[in-house]
């Protein structure tokens, strides 16, 4: 196989070798369905429990709020159309830079008559309080910012504007597949009511996620059927895929300052490196960011044609958000950053993970400079 620098672990991530492990088992060998009664079901059971044990302490929550689905999108579908079309009608909130698992789930309450609020950010990408603050209204039944913005990777300040929309009576759901296992979270903390997670993103493997459900919180089951999962979301569970995403979790969790320290110096190098070859650039999002998510614009140049050379060089960046990579259209994110043209248009994302190396922001940094002076 051709050998690939990989950085663009914003839209997926190498699943880890520990988890891949703790998987094969529950293919091959212990693979009954853990709702049945006999003992052949009772390792798949006891995994089950256990992956909800683990995944709830890198959280802070309890066993019985995770909520197993089959990834960030079917989360992020949950909570929204869970709260939203829980009876009443009711106003709903969220951000202009949210990811279409959001915004189009988004749409279609909206055809269903629920008011919804778009808001606006900062240059920098990030969700103002006094925004909310003047957005919200006693009436509202649900306020859903992402945690950390998957295009420019910009945190929001999530506990601030989730003690915003709990004074105002409001449920607050967060988006955080890019940010669970690369930053340390803790749901009581942070206050949350509700919170989307991807395996994909933190190493795990993909197909499989989990929505945290506070205790309590009035939402609607998303798929009707058998109980599994308190009845709330039935199907029969992908037990290898929970555990493998358990294992991915919790190392994650375990290494979250050494690879934050890893990926802090490989994107300051790369950001050295390019300015030491003298190539324009601006660099989008905050101060607050994932580490190793870098959105660069490079000014009056084709952010398509740069990501399509560095494939050529072997090298795996992302234009734009990459669920989107059909649209070719400037994304919503740059557009509600305030991004100009020639700025946008000039924009890629390197998202570099805890596999990268020197070597590799080396090499993306001297094809970049080949790249420039070419286009
Ligand atoms: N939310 C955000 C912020 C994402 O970045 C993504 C995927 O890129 C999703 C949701 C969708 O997650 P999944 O691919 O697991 O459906």
């Amino acid at each position: 196989m051709k050998q690939f620098i990989y950085a663009d672990n914003a839209a997926t991530t190498k699943l880890d070798i520990d988890a891949f492990e703790a998987m094969k088992p529950f293919l091959l060998d212990e693979y009954g369905n853990a709702s049945q009664p006999y003992s052949f079901a009772r390792q798949p059971k006891k995994a089950l429990s256990n992956a909800r044990t683990i995944i709830a302490e890198c959280i802070n929550a309890s066993p019985k709020e995770i909520y197993f689905t089959s990834g960030g999108t079917e989360s992020d579908n949950w909570a929204i159309k869970g709260i939203s079309l829980n009876g009443t009608v009711a106003p709903i909130i969220t951000s202009q830079i949210e990811h279409h698992a959001i915004l189009n789930s988004c749409k279609t309450v909206e055809t269903m008559g629920i008011p919804v609020t778009y808001l606006g950010v900062t240059k920098q990408g990030v969700v103002d309080p006094a925004v909310l603050k003047n957005a919200i209204a006693n009436s509202t039944k649900l306020v859903s910012v992402m945690y950390a913005n998957n295009e420019i990777g910009s945190v929001q300040p999530i506990k601030e504007l989730c003690e915003i929309a709990h004074n105002h009576g409001a449920l607050f759901h967060t988006d955080a597949v890019q940010a669970v296992g690369h930053i340390r979270i803790d749901v009581k903390e942070l206050g949350v009511d509700l919170l989307s997670a991807s395996a994909h993103k933190f190493n795990g493997p993909k197909g499989v996620g989990f929505l945290y459900i506070k205790n309590g919180t009035p939402i609607q089951p998303y798929a009707n059927g058998g109980s599994q999962e308190s009845s709330l979301r039935a199907g029969t569970e992908n037990i290898a895929a929970i555990v493998g995403m358990a294992v991915a979790l919790k190392k994650n969790c375990e290494q979250l300052d050494q690879t934050h320290n890893h990926l802090t110096g490989l994107e300051y190098e790369l950001l050295r490196l390019l300015r030491q070859h003298s190539i324009p650039f601006i660099r989008n999002g905050s101060e607050n960011h994932i580490a190793g998510n870098l959105s660069l614009s490079f000014p009056n140049k084709d952010g398509e044609a740069i990501m399509h050379i560095l494939d050529l060089h072997g090298i795996c960046v992302s234009t734009g958000a990459a669920c989107d990579s059909v649209n070719t259209e400037i994304s919503h994110v740059l557009k509600a950053i305030g991004l100009q043209d020639n700025y946008a248009k000039g924009t890629i994302r390197i998202s570099l993970g805890k596999n990268n190396t020197e070597k590799d922001v080396r090499l993306i940094a001297d094809s970049l400079k080949q790249i420039e002076s070419k286009l």
